[in-house]
């Protein structure tokens, strides 16, 4: 497990503001929509924890890991974002979402931007 070091909210919710954007000006696909199961896998789900350590890599060499965090901190997201896991996220603060609450994943929001 990785301890998560964020800025203060009010950046952490201005990047996340930036997120959407960033990811419509990349030219080339990111790992996490070519491979968006090994993200929506997390530490509390069967099977998960193995995918934790590719992902974690693959967002290592993502230009927009911060912006990422950020986005999955405010948006209280499930799954691996910006090289962080939900459980690393709710232990700096931002837990996800309940699942019953989720209504907006990584493939549905990709598919809409
Ligand atoms: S940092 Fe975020 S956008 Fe980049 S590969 Fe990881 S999950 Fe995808």
């Amino acid at each position: 497990m990785t301890t998560i070091q964020l800025p203060d909210p009010d950046t952490v919710a201005r990047l996340a503001n930036r997120f959407p954007t960033l990811l419509r000006k990349q030219d080339s696909p990111l790992p996490c929509t070519t491979r968006p199961t090994l993200f929506d896998a997390d530490s509390g789900t069967v099977g998960g924890g193995r995918a934790i350590v590719p992902a974690r890599a693959l967002c290592q060499q993502c230009p927009l890991i911060v912006a990422c965090a950020a986005y999955a901190c405010h948006k209280r997201e499930r799954g691996i974002w910006g090289g962080t896991t939900s459980h690393e996220r709710g232990l700096a603060g931002y837990p996800p979402k309940p699942h019953h609450e989720l209504n907006d994943s990584r493939r549905r929001r990709r598919r809409a931007n």
